[in-house]
């Protein structure tokens, strides 16, 4: 008998996971520089639970790729769905909406708000995220410690903090609301290379729990072996790839 026959469905292999992301005919200028499209990207899905790896020189549009996959900028053309809903069909608002309950995101920049504490910062990614008050403070709590951040920082105010533990709390603001997908875009670039380790175990131990889709900007490929793909944007962007030297 064929090992994958009717009559021995337990040999089948698995479905394969369902898309997240699909990107179809994606093209993106930035305003007064239509002439020239920082992304020109025919086809590129990513699927429920992968940890994908994005690298690329300086330059070359990794960030915009990022900012249009969570809705802050919008397409020209083409079409970008996520969990079955075409960003480029919602008001801003409703993208805002969107993002706030489905998405984390961990800029270079961290972006916390510096005069707010440490909890008003993670309260405000939660409110956004309509997911409500109850077990937030237990919830950021057990971030915090996950991250191996000290506890007492929650009602200091961002700007008290070292780089190191601003990093850590964007990305405690960045889980509280568990997203299907977290965007991290290269969030070592300022940290020592021990330091760097512990962040990328605890990240990607928290972010395993929660089942997150992960993507990942680093310029750091010794991290690459954390991941399912290592994808090279030059690969799959035909635009502006001869400007650059990968
Ligand atoms: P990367 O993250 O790979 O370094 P970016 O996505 O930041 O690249 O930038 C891609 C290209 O878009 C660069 O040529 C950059 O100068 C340009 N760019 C980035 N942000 C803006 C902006 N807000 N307005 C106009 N051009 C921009
Ligand atoms: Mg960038």
């Amino acid at each position: 008998m064929h090992s994958d026959s009717p009559e021995n469905p337990t040999t089948l292999a698995p479905d394969p996971a369902p898309l997240i992301i699909k990107i179809k005919d994606l093209r993106f200028s930035y305003p007064g520089k239509m002439q020239s499209a920082v992304l020109d990207i025919p086809e590129w899905h990513i699927a429920r639970g992968e940890r994908v790896f994005l690298k690329g020189p300086s330059g070359s549009g990794k960030s915009t790729l990022l900012n249009l996959l969570a809705g802050i900028l919008v397409a020209n053309k083409g079409s970008i769905e996520i969990l079955g809903q075409n960003l480029g069909a919602l008001s801003a608002r409703k993208r805002d909406r969107f993002r706030a309950a489905h998405i984390g995101i961990v800029f270079q920049q961290f972006n916390l708000i510096h005069y707010l504490s440490i909890l008003d910062n993670i309260r405000l990614a939660a409110h956004f995220g309509n997911k409500g008050k109850t077990g937030l403070e237990l919830t950021a709590k057990q971030l915090f410690e996950a991250l191996g951040l000290d506890k007492a920082l929650i009602t200091k105010k961002a700007s008290n903090l070292s780089v190191g533990q601003q990093q850590r709390v964007a990305i405690a603001r960045a889980l509280i609301n568990a997203p299907e997908i977290l965007i991290v875009d290269e969030p070592t670039s300022a940290l020592d290379s021990d330091t760097r380790d512990t962040f990328m175990k605890v990240l990607l131990q928290i972010s395993q729990t929660q089942g997150n889709t992960l993507i990942f900007v680093s310029h750091d490929t010794a991290l690459t072996s954390h991941f399912h793909h290592v994808v090279n944007l030059a690969e799959i962007n035909l635009a502006g790839g001869s400007k650059y030297v990968c």
